[in-house]
């Protein structure tokens, strides 16, 4: 009775006249447009990005959507659904980074920072501006709903003051758009104060519709590699747990903390220096650490994951259709992902676990837990006419197990950050 629910995408239309018509009520006023930028789901290449390793986000068709008018003061002004009543009002001159007298509070830090951040790398005395925010991105979902935030206000900053970064969504300028992520990080970092790698603004800036975003996270090349599940009759099923197991009680940096000590005694300056051939010699070799087996559990992940990210790319970029032996070992790589993560980097949960198990029991191709871990994400690779079933069966299990509700998103490799038309 029943039926799994399916968070769907706002289409471009319907964000647009959404954040246009809380811009109208709430600042009495035509926007100059409505930028959006999309959340983010990881294929596999997890906790790789700050040891210098692959990821392979796609963009979601679940996407922030800002109204904004460019100001000639340097007044900011934002409004969401949710803080209708109480428009958050600040200035250019006087924001800074948290734990500064400047601080901003909440989600306004990031949108406000974002020009912070750009006036920091040289783009000086910037127009204020209003803006209205719309994001149908799951909030804390582990889909970066905060990259998304980050991403709309950089392109709509980028147009208004004329920066000339970040090119059309058709023809993006990939330099300058990495430019915007190098923002768009600092913001999130030192605005909102979460220490996360680059992966998420990344992905929401550089991805291409219907493929995946091969991110080298040591200098931040990409390649773009084709992934389009609908022409193979596939889906992406996201599973958001709603497991909150918060990664502010330390265990993130506790993790990135490992594997620079890792590093440091291997004597090289990122993990991912250590190819897949020599894991056996470095393992053996951190077994004499003091906290050998921390340290030598993390240090399997990173590199193996760097691997299976690797193979997962050649797989995808060989040409031949995502069929038969060539899914079944794109599934395989997710399973390992999955275990890798559960096993040796323990960050998985227990409705992580049981997502990813019941959707594999149901017939999906390959299963894992997606973005930080501690809750968020997990997805399944899975046949098109398979989406409900296999959401139906992760919800019964759900039950089973006494777990609040997950609810559900069809990922679709969708397009970067740009303006709704
Ligand atoms: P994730 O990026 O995985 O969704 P984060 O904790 O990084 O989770 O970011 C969530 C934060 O982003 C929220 O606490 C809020 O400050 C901000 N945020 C995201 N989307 C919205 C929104 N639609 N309205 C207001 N704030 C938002
Ligand atoms: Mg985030």
């Amino acid at each position: 009775n029943d039926a799994p629910v399916f968070a769907p995408a706002m289409s471009p239309k319907e964000g647009a006249e959404a954040a246009t018509a809380l811009f109208r009520e709430v600042f009495e006023a035509e926007p100059d447009g409505v930028w959006y930028a999309p959340g983010r789901v990881n294929i596999i290449g997890e906790h790789t990005d700050y040891n210098g390793g692959l990821a392979l986000p796609i963009a979601l068709p679940h996407r922030a959507h800002l109204a904004l008018r460019r100001r000639d003061d340097r007044t900011v002004r934002l409004v969401s659904p949710q803080t209708r009543e109480k428009v958050d009002v600040m200035n250019l001159d006087t924001i800074g980074p948290k734990g500064t007298p400047g601080e901003v509070a909440h989600w306004a830090a990031y949108i406000a920072g974002v020009a912070w951040a750009l006036e920091r790398d040289g783009f000086e005395d910037l127009p204020g501006f209003d803006a209205a925010l719309v994001s149908c991105v799951p909030l804390g979902g582990g889909l970066s709903s905060s990259a998304a935030l980050e991403c709309s206000a950089a392109v709509a900053i980028d147009e208004v003051a004329g920066l000339g970064l970040a090119g059309t969504p058709e023809e993006p300028d990939d330099a300058g758009r990495a430019r915007l992520v190098t923002n768009c990080v600092r913001t999130e970092n030192e605005m909102a104060g979460a220490p996360t790698g680059g992966m998420d603004q990344s992905a929401s800036l550089r991805c291409r519709e219907g493929h995946a975003l091969e991110l080298d996270c040591r200098d931040g090349s990409v390649a773009h590699v084709p992934f389009d599940l609908a022409a193979e009759d596939l889906a992406l099923l996201v599973i958001d747990t709603k497991a909150k197991h918060s990664l502010d009680d330390g265990q993130y940096g506790a993790r990135r903390a490992a594997c620079e000590r890792a590093a440091q005694f291997l004597g090289v300056e990122l993990l991912a220096d250590i190819a897949i051939e020599d894991l056996p010699q470095a393992l053996e070799r951190l077994s004499s650490a003091d906290d050998a087996d921390e340290l030598v559990k993390r240090t399997r992940h990173v590199v193996t994951e760097i691997d299976r990210t690797r193979r997962l790319v050649d797989l995808l970029q060989d040409g031949r259709p995502l069929r038969g032996e060539k899914l079944a070992e794109v599934g395989r790589l997710m399973d390992a992902s999955h275990e890798s993560l559960r096993v040796d980097y323990e960050c998985t949960c227990p409705e992580l676990d049981v997502a990813v198990e019941a959707a594999r029991a149901a017939g999906a191709h390959g299963a894992r837990m997606t973005g930080g871990g501690f809750g968020g994400s997990a997805i399944a690779l899975v046949d098109a006419k398979a989406v409900r079933a296999v959401a139906a069966a992760v919800a019964q299990a759900y039950e089973r197990e006494g777990f609040n509700p997950p609810a559900f998103l069809d990922a679709v490799p969708a397009a970067p950050a740009g303006r709704l038309p």
